[in-house]
């Protein structure tokens, strides 16, 4: 049974029936999956979810695939830790991290690739499609292979090894574009007329592939003991993770598994070679003027994201901030991370963690609230960023006594 009601017009509340359309064809607003939330409640408890899989799949009754299997590789429910002394560096009291580098291919694109595949596959697509800054296309890739399903993944020509690597290998087509990913989109957008029996995850089932975010504030609520914490601090590229983990707590309070409304502060982060969002918060416009993307953090480097508009809204409605950092600041921002928490997390964790430093200086994060970061990628896949920033301390030939010319008796560390 599923309690999907079908996908409603975020614009003109237009109804239309759960299937691969994604906008409405009245005002070109996008589509959103609408839920019969009482149905949902009627079968759905806290005990009900912690019986579940230790995976994203313990929500499937908010997920909108009925009850279909899903196509999985695991994602989810991933750690969320106290960071006490990350915290302690940047002055916050009661810091946690959401560890989405735990995710089969090491990102957080690994939730929201479920979703779409598994209502990709019952709606009969036997093609799994998607334009690509990387890691959804590690993840489609993967998924893909898992169900069985054919893949094409279309990404920027000049993207990270590991990441063209880690889609290569699942053995789908994975074709490299000249140009940005907002070319690679625009190429994306124009085969989807072109081949219509294609699931383009990022297109004709992104109305579904979104709802796979809302498991990051289904999670995090049930880790702290389903509580909806303070302030959550999330990456930006398309702006569709951030405005999930809004409707996601949103959810769980209509549904009543956590008390209160479910509103909480929610703050952006974006790289400043790429940061169309927190520019129009900045200057307190609410119209994204799109950006040519420079940065080392690829993962984020949308300049038209599609969901800009709606992210700057929930930021706004909820009180939160929005900041952008330089590279210098992301690469520090890693080596802080992985120094203090002992979590090496890609570039875009990298752009969270010295947002939330900034945010937390510039007083936009109360250092006594509940604070929750989202680190979104493992270091692996952009280890490029960090070449000459990190090196052995020495190296030595293999005898003792060129260890002891180079690490002294008297080095305070070892004594
Ligand atoms: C895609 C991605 C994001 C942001 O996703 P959007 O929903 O497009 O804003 C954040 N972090 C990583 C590592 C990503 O791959
Ligand atoms: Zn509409």
């Amino acid at each position: 049974m599923s309690s999907v009601l079908g996908l409603r017009c975020r614009e003109c509340d237009r109804q239309f029936p759960a299937e691969a359309l994604h906008v409405c064809d009245f005002c070109f607003g996008p589509l959103e999956v609408s839920y019969d939330y009482d149905a949902i409640a009627a079968v759905t408890s806290r005990a009900s979810i912690e019986a579940g899989p230790r995976t994203m799949w313990r929500y499937h009754s908010l997920l909108p695939v009925g009850n279909e299997t899903p196509v999985s590789l695991g994602a989810g429910f991933t750690p969320l830790v106290r960071a006490e002394r990350l915290g302690a560096e940047l002055g916050l009291k009661d810091l946690w991290l959401k560890d989405d580098t735990a995710n089969p291919t090491g990102s957080f694109k690994d939730r929201v690739v479920s979703v779409a595949l598994t209502k990709a596959r019952q709606l009969g697509f036997k093609v799994a499609a998607c334009a690509s800054t990387g890691n959804l296309a590690n993840s489609v890739a993967a998924h893909a292979a898992r169900a069985g399903m054919a893949s094409v993944v279309l990404i920027p020509s000049n993207l990270e090894k590991a990441k063209v690597m880690m889609t290569t290998v699942y053995g789908g087509q994975v074709i490299a574009v000249d140009g940005n990913y907002d070319d690679v989109n625009r190429l994306c957008a124009e085969l989807t007329s072109e081949r219509p029996s294609w699931a383009f995850v990022n297109v004709n089932v992104r109305s579904y592939y979104a709802e796979g975010s809302k498991t990051l504030a289904f999670e995090i609520a049930e880790q702290l003991g389903w509580q909806v914490p303070d302030h959550v601090v999330v990456p930006i590229a398309s702006g569709s993770q951030l405005t999930k983990i809004a409707k996601g707590f949103s959810e769980l309070a209509t549904v009543g598994l956590v008390d209160g409304d479910g509103s909480l502060r929610i703050s952006g982060a974006q790289a400043q070679g790429c940061s169309p969002v927190a520019t129009a918060f900045n200057k307190n416009i609410d119209a994204i003027a799109p950006v040519k993307p420079d940065t080392i953090a690829k993962s984020l480097a949308i300049g038209n994201p599609a969901d800009g508009y709606y992210a700057l809204a929930a930021i706004k409605n909820s009180g939160g901030g929005c900041g952008s950092v330089t590279d210098g600041e992301i690469i520090d921002a890693i080596k802080l991370l992985a120094r203090t928490e002992g979590i090496f997390a890609e570039t875009a964790g990298g752009v969270t963690v010295a947002t939330l430093a900034q945010l937390a200086q510039r007083g936009v994060i109360d250092l006594n609230e509940k604070t929750v970061a989202i680190i979104s990628g493992h270091g692996l896949k952009t280890v490029e960023a960090l070449t000459g920033h990190v090196d052995p301390n020495h190296t030595i030939p293999a005898t003792l006594d060129a260890f002891d010319a180079a690490v002294g008796f008297d080095d305070p560390l070892f004594n």
